[in-house]
C-alpha cells in the first residue's frame, strides 16, 4: 500500500508554504560561478557593519563551553536586558530569534478555534505560525501600505485571541506614532493579547514613536518582541526576546524549548548590549543609507514606500521579477515581495555606502535592460 505521507500532516500544515528567505551569497556564487566577495546581499535586513567586536570576542570566549548545555534560563542576558530596559528579569522570555518567540506566543494563546488578526503586507511569519496551528488568520487590508489600526480593532470578534502589530512593519517600513498605537490598544479588550513586534525599534529616534516597554505598564495584555538580528548585528546567532507581564512570561516559559538559545548566542548578545558605539554607528549608517537610496530612487523616477527601518521597498514597475533576475545576474541580491502581494516592489536592505551604490548602478542597468513595464 502506498501512503501519501503529506496527507497525514495536519490540515493547517498541508496548506502551508515555507518561509522564503533571502538568497544566500554562497548559493548565488555557486550558480553564477562568481567569487562570493563580489556579491552584494541586501536581501535580509542584516546589519552591514559586520558583528560588533565586543560580541565577537564574547562569542569566541564561550567556545570552550560547547560541550555543556546552555543556561536554559539565560540569566546573564536577562540581567543585562533587565537593566537596559528597566523591567524585571521575570518579564523577559528569550527565543531562538524573535521568530521563535512569535511562534511560542501563538501556540500558547491560540488554538484551532481562534482568530488571529494581522495586517495585509505584514511580516510573513504571522500568517505562517497562525496557519500551522490551524487557527484562522484574519488579514486586514492596509492603508498606504501600513497597518489600518482602526480596521484591525473593528475586526476583533469573540474568537479573537491574538493580534500582531509590526511597528515598524516588514516589508513596507511603515510605522505608527505613539498616539495611534495607544488609541488602538485602548480599543482592544483586555482578554485579547496584542503582540507589538518592534524588531526595528533601535533605528527609531524621537518621542513620537511608541516605546512598547513603557506601554506594558498600562496594557497588561501586551507582549513586546525585539531581536538581536537587526540593529545589534547578530542575525546568525538567533536571539530575540519578548517583554510582558511575569504571568504571560510564565506561560511562554512552559512551551518554549528548554535550551532554545545557545551559549554562544547568549554570550554575544549579553556583550553587544554594552556596545553603545556599535548601536550608534548602526543607526548612523542606516540613516545615511536610507537617504542615499531615496535620492537615487528620486533621480530614477521610482516610487518607494518611505521607511524608518533598515530596508526600503521600491516600486520597480511591472517587470519586477525580471529586474530581480537581472540584479542577481549582476551579483546583487535583493528581496522580491510578490509573495506579500506586492508584485511591483523589491525590498532592498540598507547597506554600506558602496554597497548601496553597487545596487543603484545595477538597478539602473536592470531597468534599461528589461524596461519599467508600466
Ligand atoms: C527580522 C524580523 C524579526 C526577527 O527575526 P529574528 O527571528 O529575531 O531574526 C521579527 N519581526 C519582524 C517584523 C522582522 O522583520
Amino acid at each position: 500500500m502506498t501512503i501519501d505521507y503529506q496527507s497525514l500532516a495536519v490540515r493547517g500544515v498541508q496548506a502551508l508554504s515555507p518561509y522564503q528567505p533571502g538568497k544566500p551569497i554562497d548559493e548565488l556564487a555557486r550558480e553564477l560561478g562568481l567569487d562570493p566577495a563580489d556579491i552584494v546581499k541586501l536581501a535580509s535586513n542584516e546589519n552591514p557593519l559586520g558583528p560588533s567586536e565586543k560580541a565577537l570576542s564574547a562569542a569566541r570566549d564561550s567556545l570552550s563551553e560547547l560541550c555543556l548545555y546552555p543556561d536554559g534560563n539565560g540569566f546573564d542576558l536577562k540581567q543585562a536586558l533587565s537593566t537596559r530596559l528597566g523591567v524585571d528579569a521575570s518579564q523577559i522570555t528569550l527565543g531562538n530569534g524573535s521568530n521563535d518567540v512569535l511562534e511560542v506566543i501563538t501556540r500558547c494563546f491560540a488554538d484551532a478555534d481562534a482568530e488571529v488578526i494581522f495586517s495585509q503586507y505584514a511580516f510573513a511569519v504571522y500568517p505562517l505560525v497562525t496557519q500551522a496551528i490551524g487557527a484562522r488568520g484574519v488579514s486586514v487590508p492596509a492603508v498606504n501600505w501600513g497597518h489600518d489600526l482602526t480596521a484591525m480593532a473593528d475586526a476583533i470578534t469573540d474568537r479573537t485571541r491574538l493580534i500582531f502589530v509590526a511597528n515598524p512593519n516588514n516589508p513596507t517600513g511603515t510605522v505608527h506614532h505613539a498616539e495611534a498605537i495607544e488609541t488602538f490598544l485602548d480599543r482592544v479588550p483586555a482578554n485579547v493579547i496584542v503582540v507589538l513586534d518592534e524588531a526595528y525599534c533601535e533605528y527609531l529616534e524621537g518621542a513620537a514613536y511608541p516605546d512598547g516597554i513603557e506601554l506594558l505598564k498600562r496594557y497588561p495584555n501586551l507582549i513586546v518582541c525585539r531581536t538581536f538580528s537587526k540593529a545589534w548585528g547578530l542575525a546568525a546567532l538567533r536571539v530575540g526576546y519578548s517583554v510582558s507581564s511575569p504571568e504571560i512570561a510564565d506561560v511562554l516559559n512552559r512551551v518554549r524549548q528548554p535550551f532554545n538559545v545557545d551559549t554562544v548566542a547568549l554570550s554575544a548578545a549579553t556583550a553587544v548590549l554594552a556596545d553603545e558605539v556599535y548601536l550608534q554607528r548602526s543607526r548612523e549608517v542606516n540613516e545615511a543609507g536610507l537617504r542615499q537610496l531615496e535620492r537615487a530612487f528620486d533621480r530614477l523616477g521610482l516610487d518607494y514606500i518611505p521607511s524608518v527601518a533598515n530596508f526600503i521597498a521600491v516600486d520597480v514597475g511591472g517587470n519586477s521579477e525580471d529586474v530581480f533576475q537581472s540584479l542577481l545576474a549582476q551579483g546583487v541580491i535583493v528581496r522580491p515581495v510578490a509573495g506579500y502581494g506586492m508584485p511591483r516592489h523589491l525590498r532592498v536592505s540598507v547597506g554600506l555606502p558602496e554597497q548601496n551604490e553597487r545596487f543603484v548602478a545595477a538597478l539602473e542597468q536592470a531597468l534599461s535592460q528589461v524596461g519599467y513595464g508600466g
